[in-house]
């Protein structure tokens, strides 16, 4: 507290990021980074871009990335906006679309960064209890609602929903905005970019961070109708006009062109989750069905917390969330290997 705040900053609960921490030689499993660097060519287009031409401004409406991320998904230029982060995306979107009479609906279990950018924006929202195996059941959000927002698979359980499920949520609610915040998508799921053209209050949020290997270079997109993404287009140049720094919009060109690189490590990471969920239930672990880059799983005989902590001093680091219901899990990131080995050894000291 300061006395020189804004009220407004007072009464903000903000989101608290998995620690990064700065300790060499930890087997960092704890906030869903991909284990596999980003493609070479990446790389290279990074490089390319270190030079006197630093001193101009990036292309504030990020055109090339754009036509390139519609090129991907057969979609139009217009139809893709591009922010730093889909952290800033969710932001803006929460802003441009969210603000309604009617209550906000999202899971009570979910990213927990949701009910934040509510506080920050002064937004109605009310949570959906997922079922009693975190299930998430979307005709439980047919009821008057000022907008939908689910992660798909959800985090942190990792659970999928399908492309159906959520297009049925869409024929019955065609009067606000509904959001899929498609992080972990290409780890297994079915896009609803498909959906898009049907569905003119569809608006589908992705990263960068976690399929592409680029969590350092903040990009996030958001992919939906041209009319709906002007009003992100008008919150973005009423707050930052140039997000998305030349570095960034080099290595997304490069990564969403390098298709390979991108289909051979979301193949490994999918491979590798099978083997990992496989040991944690030889080890008695309870594993939900994940179709993201990471387990969700609770022992009937450990506590969560005193494991994550045992662990933690052991040099392997997962995320623990004290919260209810969800207290007696451990989510654990896919990691090459090599660290999921070092993580199921430092675990069986522990059991
Ligand atoms: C990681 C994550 C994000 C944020 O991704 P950034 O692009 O790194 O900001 C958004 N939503 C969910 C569900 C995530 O897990």
């Amino acid at each position: 507290m300061n006395r020189f705040w804004s009220p407004i900053v007072e009464q903000l609960s903000p989101y608290v990021p998995g620690e990064q921490p700065k300790l060499e030689d930890l087997v960092k499993l704890n906030t869903n980074e991909n284990p596999y660097g980003p493609s070479p060519r990446v790389i290279e287009a990074i490089q390319g871009e270190l030079g006197d031409g630093l001193r101009l401004y990036p292309d504030p409406t990020a055109s090339r990335l754009r036509q390139t991320v519609a090129d991907y998904y057969d979609l139009q230029a217009d139809q893709v906006f591009i922010g730093n982060g889909s952290d800033e995306v969710l932001a803006h979107a929460f802003f441009a679309l969210f603000q309604q009479q009617r209550p906000l609906l999202f899971p009570d279990i979910t990213y927990s960064f949701y009910p934040v950018y509510c506080g920050l924006y002064g937004i109605d929202y009310r949570t959906i209890p997922l079922a009693e195996d975190f299930a998430l059941r979307l005709s439980d959000y047919a009821r008057p609602n000022g907008g939908v927002i689910f992660p798909n698979p959800n985090a942190p359980t990792g659970r999928l929903l399908g492309l159906d499920e959520i297009e049925s949520l869409l024929q019955g609610n065609r009067d606000s905005v509904v959001v899929v915040d498609e992080a972990y998508i290409d780890f297994g799921g079915e896009s609803a970019v498909s959906l898009i053209d049907s569905y003119a209050n569809l608006l589908v949020i992705q990263t960068l961070s976690k399929s592409r290997s680029l969590a350092g270079m903040r990009i996030g997109l958001a992919l939906g109708n041209a009319g709906l993404l002007e009003g992100l287009v008008r919150v973005k140049d009423s707050f930052n006009s140039y997000p998305i720094d030349r570095l960034a919009l080099a290595a997304g060109i490069a990564a969403f062109e390098d298709e390979d690189h991108f289909h051979r490590t979301c193949r490994w990471v999918i491979d590798e989750r099978k083997v990992l969920g496989a040991r944690l239930q030889e080890s008695g672990f309870e594993v939900l069905p994940s179709a993201a880059n990471f387990l969700f799983a609770s022992h009937p005989g450990h506590d969560a917390a005193s494991l994550a902590a045992a662990l933690r001093e052991a040099g392997v680091i997962v995320r623990h969330f004290r919260q209810p219901r969800i207290d007696q899990y451990l989510r654990i990131t896919v990691g090459k290997p090599a660290d999921n080995l070092r993580f199921l050894a430092a675990l069986a000291d522990c059991l």
